[in-house]
């Protein structure tokens, strides 16, 4: 059988018109079913576990709510502290979710960064201690910065463990368990 028509759109699932304008430019104009079924819930500050194929739009289904609720904040991150936490297993994935996110905290005046393995730790130091809303990290690098205290989580109020399944195997389930 054909899938539903989308029942919302972006605004009426409750996303900043900033945001929505933003998507627009993007050809983004249709929620996926993953963002329809996971934005509202999000954005209400719900736990969501989504399952979706790559391709389906989940990166933007828990970046976007992240992005809405901190937009809330009326002052900037302090410094050390993001204010949210993306988890992912690579770093290539880390660079594709701070791309994808981009466009959107920028019209929110929101800043996304990466802390991965294999580029700078000092650059990645200086860009936490400037405040950082969304962080993209993955848990080897991320551990790093919270050793050596260039990155400090007790200012988080949203996490996002992408491609979960992948964070909860042995090879990275300690590190993500520590964080
Ligand atoms: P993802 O599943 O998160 O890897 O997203 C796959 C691609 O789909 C990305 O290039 C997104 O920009 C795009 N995308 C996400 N949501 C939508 C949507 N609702 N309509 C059209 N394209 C989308």
């Amino acid at each position: 059988t054909p899938a539903a028509a989308p029942a919302f759109t972006f605004a009426e699932l409750g996303l900043p018109e900033a945001v929505v304008a933003a998507l627009a430019r993007n050809s983004i104009t249709v929620p996926s079913p993953i963002q329809e079924k996971a934005l509202p819930d999000a954005i209400a500050g719900k736990n969501v576990l989504g399952r979706a194929q790559t391709g389906s739009g989940k990166t933007l289904a828990f970046g976007l709510p992240i992005l809405q609720r901190l937009s809330l904040h009326t002052d900037r991150p302090a410094a050390k502290r993001p204010r949210s936490l993306v988890l992912v297993p690579t770093r290539e994935l880390a660079f594709q979710v701070v791309d994808s996110l981009q466009s959107y905290a920028t019209v929110l005046g929101l800043s996304v960064r990466p802390a991965v393995g294999g580029t700078p730790f000092g650059r990645q130091a200086d860009q936490l201690r400037r405040g950082v809303d969304v962080l993209v990290a993955t848990p080897g690098r991320l551990g790093d910065h919270l050793r050596q205290g260039t990155c400090v989580l007790e200012a988080v109020e949203i996490t996002a463990l992408d491609e979960a399944d992948q964070m909860a195997d042995m090879g990275f389930l300690p590190e993500v368990r520590d964080i």
